[in-house]
């Protein structure tokens, strides 16, 4: 199981959307980490094969991406926008789609859809009219509808946003379950999500790459780099100037901040552990 991406590039007139993209993806959970307009929606639409490339090869499990057919068998998605029949019941809206994907016979249909809809606790809200379910839910059918043809790569394109906590932590969960044995590409602009579900990531800017690799070592790459320090109100825009901000916390009459910087920035701050995000924050500042 594995995607080749070399030298992928993209164009829409003379915008480079993404330009010299090498990327290689094996089993288990993949992070595509970036901002928006990064170009995170457009690599997963060319590698589900619904808009073509500009430049470069993609291979996935050895089989070019110019095979549609072939492609479309292994790969299941979930876009930003996904929503379905909304006044169809979760079964009957599932049901639909089964058949549109070729499975003519009721009953394996019904064994499918069941089995899916346990995977994705939804067992209960089978009857409910999908226009009635809640975000998380939404988007746990959008999951069912992706794996119905049983794809061997699984691609969701931001799945979190507008997810309370609890529903995102539950979704993250089960992508995490999917990831056995398959690949799951998650497409984010909210570092949690990747810091919770994946081991190994990318991360986009402007079309570019700006890493590849594990979460683990993105996190070394910050050590030493991040700083908190206590500083007075009024010094705060000099500091703002001059470093690179993570966050601030009023403490009475001082200002407890997380920067990045190479060096000691004051004598007494101290350095600490760094997160994701500061891991995250300091790869764009690079740029
Ligand atoms: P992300 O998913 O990271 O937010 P997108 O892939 O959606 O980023 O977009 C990357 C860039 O490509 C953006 O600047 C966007 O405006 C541009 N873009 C995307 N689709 C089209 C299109 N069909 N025509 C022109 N520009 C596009």
């Amino acid at each position: 199981m594995n995607i080749t991406i070399n030298n992928l590039g993209k164009s829409y007139g003379k915008k480079e959307v993404l330009k010299e993209i090498n990327l290689e993806i094996e089993e288990g959970m993949f992070g595509l980490l970036g901002p928006n307009g990064a170009g995170k929606t457009t690599l997963m639409r060319i590698l589900t094969t619904l808009i073509p490339k500009n430049q470069g090869n993609i291979k996935i499990n050895n089989i070019d991406i110019s095979n549609k057919k072939e492609i479309r068998k292994t790969i299941g998605y979930l876009p930003q926008d996904f929503s379905i029949y909304p006044t169809m019941s979760v079964y009957e809206a599932l049901d639909y789609l089964a058949l549109l994907a070729g499975i003519k016979n009721r009953n394996i249909r019904k064994e499918r859809i069941e089995y899916l809809l346990q995977k994705v606790n939804l067992e209960n809200h089978k009857n409910t009219k999908v226009r009635a379910l809640s975000g998380g839910m939404k988007r746990r059918l959008g999951i069912a509808q992706a794996i119905l043809h049983h794809p061997k790569i699984i691609i969701v394109d931001e799945p979190t946003a507008g997810l309370d906590p609890e529903e995102r932590i539950r979704f993250r969960n089960l992508l995490r379950d999917f990831s056995e044995g398959r690949i799951v590409i998650l497409s984010t602009h909210i570092v949690e999500d990747v810091e919770f579900t994946c081991e190994n990531l990318a991360v986009l800017n402007n079309g570019g790459l700006l890493y590849t690799g594990k979460v683990k070592e993105l996190l070394q790459d910050a050590e030493g780099y991040v700083w908190t320090v206590n500083i007075k109100r009024e010094e705060l825009d000099s500091v703002r100037n001059e470093y690179q901000i993570i966050s601030t916390v009023s403490e009475g009459d001082l200002i407890k901040l997380r920067l990045i910087s190479k060096d000691k920035p004051f004598e007494n701050a101290n350095s600490v552990k760094p997160s994701i995000e500061d891991a995250y924050m300091k790869l764009m500042k690079e740029v």
